[in-house]
């Protein structure tokens, strides 16, 4: 059974002194794939630099909203050249969070406005964030449907109504760990209702560690939790939802199925 994270952080921190150790328990748990996501200029940096390192590990670089306030004038000009490189499969992760409002509303939607131009200029899909903020990314996405070349709702949070919006405007929609937690009913509500076509999971690590790993650090090798438990509400054969989401993972991120680069050694 092969596995696609298809969102983690492992650039961060948490990672720094047992990198190795974290991917080869990826290998053992069959994760072969995942998509790294950029949370700023030195992030999307460090991540580019571990695509290059590992086989397996694909980049997405960006600023996320917490960051908007600290863009500097020349961001979108770095962006773009990291967006050329090698491994470099998406955009992101971009969007609103009204949650902990750590970037000013009116700065985070400047931000997002921005990269979302230039995701369309070089065709390039977006990983989205929304937290709290449903209304307002609606809007955006909406006004903006013409340029949005493909991407992802990641971690999502939202309901059945707002996810049929974001499946309308061509998005697929990502779990990572609160869907496997005992109150979360409405979300895993949500994960019943996605196509088939449009679903994928993810980590999110080393955040949000999924049942039955809640509150450890959480690590890629951890959407086996994931795959299992969505598989389960959807009535689904584990190994074949490991593989329709396998696929879609390289489907949103332009990888050839065939030649995707695996984590082996
Ligand atoms: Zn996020
Ligand atoms: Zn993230």
């Amino acid at each position: 059974m092969l596995l696609f994270d298809s969102h983690c952080h492992l650039e961060d921190d948490r990672f720094s002194g047992d990198r190795d150790e974290v991917i080869s328990r990826m290998r053992e748990t069959g994760v072969v794939c995942c998509t790294c996501a950029g949370s700023d200029i030195n992030t999307s940096n460090e991540i580019l630099r571990l695509s290059k390192e590992y086989r397996g590990v694909y980049a997405a670089c960006g600023v996320h909203p917490h960051e908007a306030k600290s863009v500097q004038a020349d961001y979108l000009t770095e962006l773009n050249s990291m967006l050329c490189q090698d491994k470099c499969v998406a955009l992101g992760e971009i969007g609103l969070d009204y949650y902990y409002d750590n970037s000013p509303r009116i700065l985070q939607a400047k931000v997002f406005i921005e990269q979302l131009n230039l995701a369309g200029k070089r065709d390039m899909p977006v990983i989205i964030h929304v937290r709290d903020a449903h209304g307002d990314a609606i809007e955006i996405l909406k006004s903006h449907r013409d340029i949005i070349k493909g991407g992802i709702m990641h971690c999502f949070s939202g309901s059945v109504e707002s996810a049929e919006i974001y499946l309308d405007l061509g998005l697929y929609i990502s779990f990572a760990g609160p869907v496997t937690f005992k109150n979360a009913k409405k979300l895993q509500e949500v994960a019943k209702f996605v196509p088939q076509d449009r679903i994928l999971i993810e980590t999110d690590s080393p955040y949000l560690s999924p049942e039955p790993v809640r509150g450890r650090r959480n690590e890629p090798a951890n959407v086996a939790h994931i795959c299992s438990f969505i598989s389960k509400l959807r009535k689904l054969d584990v190994e074949e939802f490991a593989s329709l989401t396998f696929r879609n993972a390289c489907n949103v991120y332009n990888i050839d199925i065939n030649t995707a680069e695996i984590i082996d050694t």
